[in-house]
């Protein structure tokens, strides 16, 4: 077998396209393909399919292919500008690659997949390119399936919202329960974000009238978004939203202690962590901080009891949300009172959730992909880069990868 014919096989190259010709300089560590076809071959005309056009005129390109062991492999060829009876010269498409990329399909099926398991700075390190050359590529394939899905079927669905940068600006996130998938990003977290998804969702074989439920967090914005768009769909506010909130209420009663109690300072994430996360030494200091009666260790245990709630069936839970409402209003915590007094203006919702068990855990996966995203994407650029990656990692885009 000669060395060409290897790589034609390799390359899975079919008529009339062959490998001709190929060099390999070791100092230079590089294998350069030619690929070229016969005289007198007859190609599809690239705009209405119609085979067999004579070709009209060649030009040279170069594209990358996935390296040879540790050599950069490149792949050459003369594009043919096909004549079409009925389009007038176009350029032909070729098998390896997409038209106007300077790679092969293959390697960017490598790139995304990198891109899937690291940030894309690092990606681009890796190959070798500018990441400007990256986040090209999967751009492409995001938005490409980003407009190719099919959410007909998405009856229930949650809302997020995240900041794209550090108490900069934010992105919402609307998911599939049923798949588990972000199926829309869009930016900023008003209401208008809300009708912006019911549009995608249409214009995707949805309708507004099929979605039953809807998950999402206690904000007016969503709220109000979902009842204008969605006038059939049951609000629930879900555990993961919840506790989020309680989050909140307890970092701000310890901010406001923080000012007078020096031992608190810098030992936030002691408040905010379960119990059983914590290391030995973070144990020791909570408990010492325990003894002191501390309103922070009270506003925890606060947190911590509305915990409970989402482990009991409906009916307890309505008795015990009561409950424990009344012990916070005599509690001396405005920001708890304010939490619980939220809490039971939309206990309705609060123990659906628990009732149809909607969205158990989904959200906390949804969540940390996004912020596992959010870091991958660090020093995204632009924002449409951000979203592209919160669909890759926490969407299902790329059903059909280039093979
Ligand atoms: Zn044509």
């Amino acid at each position: 077998m000669k060395d060409t014919d290897l790589f034609q096989l390799a390359l899975g190259l079919s008529s009339p396209w062959t490998v001709t010709r190929s060099t390999f300089d070791a100092d230079d560590g590089r294998l350069d393909l030619y690929v070229d076809f016969p005289r007198g071959s007859r190609f599809a005309c690239p705009q209405c399919g119609g085979p067999g056009c004579a070709v009209h005129d060649t030009s040279d390109e170069t594209w990358r292919h996935l390296d040879f062991f540790q050599h950069r492999a490149l792949l050459h060829a003369r594009v043919p500008r096909v004549a079409c009876p009925d389009c007038g010269v176009r350029k032909a498409a070729v098998p390896w690659a997409r038209a106007g990329s300077g790679f092969t399909l293959l390697f960017e099926a490598f790139v995304l997949a990198l891109a899937k398991a690291m940030p894309i700075k690092n990606a681009a390190r890796l190959v070798g390119e500018h990441d400007t050359r990256l986040w090209r590529i999967v751009s492409h394939y995001v938005w490409r399936g980003v407009e190719r899905q099919d959410l007909s079927d998405v009856t229930r669905i949650a809302a997020d919202e995240t900041s794209a940068r550090r108490g900069h600006d934010y992105i919402s996130l609307f998911v599939d329960m049923a798949k588990r998938k972000v199926v829309y990003v869009a930016e900023g977290k008003d209401a208008g974000t809300v009708t912006e998804f019911a549009d995608f969702l249409e214009a995707h074989g949805g309708a507004r009238e099929t979605v039953s439920d809807a998950s999402i967090d206690m904000s007016a914005a969503f709220e109000a978004g979902i009842r204008q768009n969605f006038e059939n769909a049951e609000i629930t506010f879900d555990k993961f939203h919840v506790i989020k909130l309680a989050n909140e209420a307890v970092d701000d009663v310890r901010r406001h202690e923080a000012r007078n109690n020096f031992q608190i300072k810098g030992r936030r994430y002691i408040f905010l962590k379960n119990v059983d996360r914590l290391t030995q030494e973070e144990k020791e200091a909570l408990s010492r901080l325990e003894a002191q009666n501390l309103d922070t260790t009270q506003a925890m245990q606060i947190r911590m009891n509305l915990q409970q709630l989402f482990k009991m069936d409906a009916k307890t839970a309505r008795r015990f949300l009561a409950r424990w409402n009344a012990w916070v209003q005599v509690s001396d915590l405005a920001p708890m009172k304010k939490l619980a007094k939220t809490i039971m203006s939309k206990a309705d919702g609060v123990l659906r959730s628990i009732a149809t068990g909607l969205s158990n855990g989904v959200m906390e996966a949804i969540n940390a992909n996004v912020q596992a995203a959010k870091r991958k994407a660090k020093g995204y650029r632009t924002k449409r880069n951000l979203k592209a990656i919160v669909y890759l990692t926490a969407g299902d885009v790329l059903q059909s990868l280039p093979t």
